[in-house]
């Protein structure tokens, strides 16, 4: 049978950063029949607990568990198709002790991380696959070992010797990083600002904001004001890391509208990009 079908796949290192960094967009795919997949990299078990419905001892043993059933709810929210566990344990924050855990995904051996992301790609044959840049978004451990990890996978999938026991080869014709644009944020601190609320990531200016994109790196803006009541419902899913306070959460609804869209930045292109677009799938057209 032909193969018509465009397929969109999202490695994070945390379950939550799929819904933050590109829920809109998992949605918004979902809806024009694209099939999704969401890869989650570690078990997020040492995360900080923010709902105060949530006590620390008797939810910090179950936190993996907990996080991946919300995961899973959100995701069922946004209609993603499919979501996997690589089943890592969490890093912590960058320069903490538990970076060193046996189980620590910033500990895994490069290698055996990029095997299950190829056996994953090859298995689900994404055309495009998102993920985090060099500094993983903020500089967190995960979050850099899921970028390292998938961008080796995209070139690995592809070619035969590599990986032989994870199925057939398989060529991603995209891979994006999630973006979120120098010029968003000043905007978000500008408007807060004018309604004399409390900006959002506190008081820090974007020079020392590390995840913000300059806004020359950004090439792709997906259009996700349709789709941002079901954005919201998946960051309040993720109830034990985001409160109401959330800056998607907390914004009126006509202030939301103008910060709804999701940014990319492209890093391979198998195909000829006319940068800017606002479609992650642009030049590609399912194998007939
Ligand atoms: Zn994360």
């Amino acid at each position: 049978m032909a193969d018509t079908e465009l397929r969109l796949m999202a490695v994070h290192a945390h379950c939550d950063d799929e819904t933050i960094t590109m829920g809109g967009t998992l949605a918004t795919y979902a809806d024009r029949g694209v099939k999704t997949c969401v890869v989650c990299c570690t078990d997020g078990k040492l995360a900080t607990i923010v709902d105060p419905n949530m006590p620390e001892e008797t939810t910090r043993p179950r936190l993996a568990e907990i996080r991946e059933a919300e995961l899973r709810e959100a995701c069922r929210i946004l209609e993603v198709d499919e979501v996997e566990f690589l089943r890592y344990g969490d890093s912590g924050m960058a320069g903490t002790p538990t970076n060193f855990l046996l189980d620590a995904f910033w500990m895994a051996p490069i290698d055996e991380a990029v095997g299950k992301i190829v056996a994953q790609i090859r298995r689900f044959r994404p055309h495009v696959v998102v993920t985090y840049d060099g500094n993983g978004g903020y500089g967190h451990p995960d979050h850099i070992q899921t970028h390292r990890a998938t961008l080796l996978a995209v070139e690995a999938a592809r070619l035969v010797p590599m990986y032989k026991d994870a199925g057939e080869p398989w060529r991603v014709e995209k891979l994006y990083y999630t973006a979120f644009p120098r010029s968003q944020f000043e905007r978000m601190v500008e408007m807060a600002q004018e309604a004399g609320i409390d900006p959002p990531f506190g008081e820090a200016n974007a020079d020392e904001m590390a995840f913000l994109t300059p806004d020359e790196d950004v090439t792709t803006t997906i259009d996700c004001v349709g789709v941002i009541g079901r954005k919201r419902d998946a960051l309040r899913a993720h109830r034990s890391q985001i409160s109401e306070d959330w800056p998607q959460l907390s914004m009126p609804d006509d202030v939301l509208k103008q910060f709804a869209d999701e940014y990319f930045q492209l890093v391979i292109s198998r195909r000829p990009a006319a940068l800017p677009e606002t479609d992650l799938f642009a030049g590609i057209t399912p194998q007939g």
